[in-house]
């Protein structure tokens, strides 16, 4: 089973660790059995490039995407096979987010790193605010590039679809829904509206990579491949300390 999980921030995002470059998530990730991963920054792809680099050395594998904060600040996972398609989504975001500069004093620095752990800009654009993006603008813009639209941890009480639009109503036109490693499944699996689901660690420092994956019996993590398996539902997902490992 191909493991992956498509939700880690790197050090670009205000809130993530500034231990997280690419280059240490991806061998944190490797170290700890995963396959494959994305890094899901607040509104950017822009240390996507350094992650592809870093992947190419490591052979190790990866999409390109961001965790899009929407006009309603609900999070939602945009997921795509190319450097292009990300930067694409990347300027949509930019576009859209306020004129407003981070104070790194407040929210956290948000450095664009390379493959090496080199600073190569400050980002000055506060990533973490809310787009002016409405949730099913989003959605299009990021079918129309090709990649997949997924609800970030729908379980969790803030800046989820659940907390911002009351739940999935199931005509947003998600692919699937995230659940986060806190959700109780019993409970969550009949608020998806019967979409499929993945679980992800939303990890913001190493420590929590590897905490929780998703599955699927695929050897070659893409776009392509996760509708087939959201399409014929062979996703499972595990978690460290419940493998047998
Ligand atoms: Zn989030
Ligand atoms: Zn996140």
């Amino acid at each position: 089973m191909f493991r992956f999980d498509l939700h880690v921030h790197s050090c670009l995002s205000p809130c993530g660790d500034l231990e997280c470059s690419p280059a240490a998530v991806v061998r944190t990730a490797k170290a700890r059995g995963l396959n494959g991963i994305m890094l899901a920054d607040h509104n950017t792809a822009m240390n996507a490039p350094a992650l592809a680099e870093v992947c190419r050395r490591e052979t190790f594998q990866c999409l390109f995407g961001m965790e899009v904060t929407t006009m309603e600040e609900a999070h939602c996972l945009a997921v795509f096979d190319t450097l292009e398609q990300a930067s694409a989504m990347t300027e949509i975001c930019y576009a859209a987010l306020p004129k407003r500069v981070n104070q790194p004093e407040v929210f956290g620095d948000q450095p664009i790193v390379d493959a090496d752990e080199g600073i190569e800009d400050l980002e000055w654009r506060l990533l973490s605010a809310p787009t002016r993006l409405p949730l099913r603008t989003v959605g299009e813009k990021v079918h129309e590039l090709g990649g997949l639209f997924i609800a970030a941890h729908i379980d969790r009480p803030v800046f989820s679809v659940t907390s911002q639009l009351g739940g999935i109503a199931g005509d947003e036109g998600f692919d699937a829904v995230e659940f986060s490693r806190h959700a109780d499944l019993d409970e969550w699996e009949a608020k998806a509206c019967g979409l499929p689901f993945i679980r992800s660690s939303d990890a913001h420092y190493l420590a929590d990579i590897g905490s929780i994956w998703t599955e699927a019996p695929f050897e070659r993590l893409s776009v392509e491949a996760l509708k087939a398996a959201f399409r014929d539902r062979t996703l499972g997902w595990g978690r460290r300390g419940e493998s047998d490992e």
